[in-house]
């Protein structure tokens, strides 16, 4: 049986609940003139921001609003094929999000991820990503409060990083890892050069080429593997138990090789080995899970969810380290790092030179919110970046420390970046080939 308003009203006043009626209504008049006060921002324009400070380029998005002086940045540099994220934010999600409101930031990023049909691919992703940590930003602004603080707040003070230690011999990577730890570094990836040939992560003397049929740069997997697995054993030697050590065999093995390295690299007692497969054999994943506990890191190549769902339900790494622009941005970030916190996974975002400082300052917001947090990825900030991005995110005795400020807590200079334009080359920043002894290209 219904009563009706007239008769609910008669019902409440009768059980003296009336009295409280006044009260309520003028709660509601408050929160009805609050929402007149701060009308919810609108997206007045969108444009893009592209600079290469020290030749790397790095491309962002700016996100201005109906309000005064509102405004946000977000990360969505793609070096390799710089020249297409611009297009992509301007002629597609710019006229699809003009006037939408700021406010929904999950919404729009379902509804741009679905509105080219064909997704998870690099360019749309990076552009998907410029708007998003845009919003994030604007946001936190709004709020007055580091993004940081929207997501739930800190887990830990500051991030904890591994540096880059290489070298063309292995003396050479021990001094600069002597270096690193004379910093404060309790982590470092230890990285040799091939004499000769073109390995991955460090400079190489030219002497010593093997004899090939080509002039291209050059690589033999069996070579890399030996020089690496010797590197290893130098290094726990010279450095000691304590080091944590870390080594990115770049995805050059083939599937059986890697399988192979893992397993003769658990001696060494790793913190991870990083890509030891593209992601074209993830299936080998299960073989290397299978014959050696040596911790895997993988994932900076991935795009799309179903690269990372497998490896993560079926535990076969233990660090996801996916690079969060190409992923899609912080939003979906998030969503890998709870998922892998389900499974035993932690993360260990992509932080190499060619992420720009907002997208890095993405990566320790998600590292101090994130409870499975696992280790961050540190490349140093040069001067030229720092004049164009002013508040950079710091480093003090290997840790990272976060902005304070609100949102990102990062300001672009945009009269220094236009001093450090794209410039051109021949290959736009694309990278060129390296081949084995026979001519094969291979994967990079
Ligand atoms: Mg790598």
């Amino acid at each position: 049986m219904t009563i009706g308003r007239r008769g609910f009203m008669k019902a409440i006043a009768g059980a003296g609940a009336l009295a409280m009626a006044p009260r309520l209504v003028q709660a509601e008049a408050q929160v009805a003139r609050a929402t007149r006060a701060m009308p919810s921002p609108r997206i007045k324009d969108i444009s893009v921001i592209e600079c290469e400070p020290s030749g790397v380029r790095l491309t962002v998005v700016k996100i201005t609003t109906d309000q005064d002086g509102l405004y946000g940045y977000g990360c969505a540099t793609f070096t390799q094929r710089a020249d297409l994220v611009r297009p992509a934010v301007e002629k597609y999600l710019k006229p699809f999000l003009l006037n939408k409101t700021t406010d929904r930031i999950e919404d729009i990023w379902q509804s741009c991820y679905d509105s080219s049909y064909w997704k998870n691919g690099p360019v749309l992703n990076n552009a998907i990503s410029g708007i998003d940590q845009a919003l994030w930003d604007i946001k936190g602004r709004q709020a007055g409060m580091p993004v940081y603080q929207l997501a739930g707040g800190k887990c830990r003070e500051a991030v904890d990083t591994y540096a880059h230690a290489s070298g063309a011999e292995f003396e050479e990577v021990v001094d600069n890892a002597k270096k690193y730890r004379s910093q404060g570094f309790r982590n470092v990836r230890v990285q040799v050069g091939l004499p000769g040939m073109a390995g991955y992560g460090s400079q190489h003397k030219e002497e010593g080429r093997p004899k090939a049929l080509h002039d291209k740069p050059l690589f033999d997997p069996a070579a890399q593997m030996r020089r690496a697995l010797k590197l290893l054993e130098i290094c726990r030697r010279e450095l000691g138990d304590e080091v944590e050590l870390l080594h990115d065999m770049h995805e050059r093995l083939t599937p059986n090789e890697a399988v192979q390295f893992c397993k003769e690299a658990e001696q060494y007692r790793m913190f991870f080995l990083e890509d030891p497969l593209p992601p074209e054999d993830l299936g080998y994943f299960r073989q290397i899970r299978q014959n050696c506990a040596t911790p895997i890191a993988m994932g900076e190549l991935f795009n799309s969810p179903h690269e990372w769902q497998p490896l993560i339900t079926e535990q076969l790494i233990d660090y996801i380290r996916v690079h969060v622009s190409q992923a899609g941005g912080f939003s979906p970030a998030r969503k890998i790092a709870t998922l892998a916190e389900q499974f035993g996974v932690k993360t260990a975002w992509h932080g190499p030179g060619d992420v720009s400082p907002i997208g890095h300052m993405a990566n320790v917001t998600l590292d101090l919110v994130c409870y499975n947090f696992g280790i961050q990825e540190y490349s140093p900030f040069n001067e030229q970046t720092q004049a164009i991005f002013q508040g950079c995110p710091e480093m003090r005795d290997g840790y990272l420390w976060v902005s304070e400020k609100p949102g990102w807590g990062i300001e672009i200079d945009e009269k220094e970046a236009a001093k450090a334009p794209f410039t051109a080359s021949s290959l736009n920043g694309g990278w060129g080939e390296v081949r084995l002894r026979d001519g094969t290209v291979i994967k990079q």
